[in-house]
């Protein structure tokens, strides 16, 4: 099985996922580019507020459809891309700030059968490495199947979400007593990341703040 993977990778792998031109690492030089060109200014523009959010990109365009081929096209590599850019940009802002545990926004464990991974993993995982930062993958757990929820009102997701978490408590031996920072691949409303931040007060640990690849916010008044 290994050798056949093998054996496929070597016609499959340099492929650019976004654009089908051969002979490249992830992603073509193109598209490398185009997916820069949708970086925030300010990567720190949301950093504020009880949840401060810190987010690399726009999410429309060619970071909308690099999403959704990692998601639904199976290009896992581009989550590791994606956690690469993020951490380069987190070392830039946050020089400094090296006692955080990283901790991704968990998937329910049928779905993430259903994928095979779950992307805010592989991100966080990818982007832990690059800012040197400790990765705890094992903190949280999804025990609630949620339906999809980009059609929903903010009510109806926070309705949906409740209870949407728990701890971890078989895999963590033990609980960090450094701050959380969460990671997941797309924040729009705040709905998710504010209930697994809940679900963390409330066990006593101290969420930091949620880094994202996109979001849809818009940086309109730039400052
Ligand atoms: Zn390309």
């Amino acid at each position: 099985m290994k050798l056949f993977q093998d054996f496929l990778s070597l016609f499959l792998q340099d492929k650019c996922p976004l654009c089908d031109r051969p002979g490249v690492n992830v992603v073509c030089n193109d598209c490398d580019r185009q997916l820069h060109q949708t970086k925030l200014v300010n990567p720190k523009r949301y950093w504020r507020g009880d949840l401060p959010l810190f987010a690399w990109g726009q999410y429309d365009g060619i970071l909308k459809r690099a999403i959704a081929a990692m998601k639904y096209n199976n290009h896992p590599q581009l989550g590791q891309w994606l956690g690469t850019q993020l951490g380069l940009q987190w070392r830039q802002s946050f020089p400094h700030l090296s006692t955080l545990t990283v901790v991704p926004i968990p998937m329910h464990p049928e779905k993430q059968k259903q994928r095979g991974f779950n992307q805010a993993e592989l991100i966080a995982r990818q982007f832990a490495r690059v800012s040197k930062l400790r990765y705890s993958p094992r903190i949280l757990r999804r025990t609630k199947a949620t339906q999809a929820l980009f059609e929903l009102t903010v009510p109806q997701r926070q309705q949906e979400l409740q209870q949407a978490f728990s701890l971890d408590l078989q895999g963590t031996q033990k609980l960090p007593k450094q701050p959380i920072l969460l990671i997941d691949d797309i924040y729009t409303t705040g709905t998710t990341a504010a209930e697994a931040q809940r679900t963390l007060t409330k066990a006593g640990l101290k969420v930091y703040g949620i880094g994202t690849i996109a979001t849809p916010k818009k940086e309109t008044s730039r400052r």
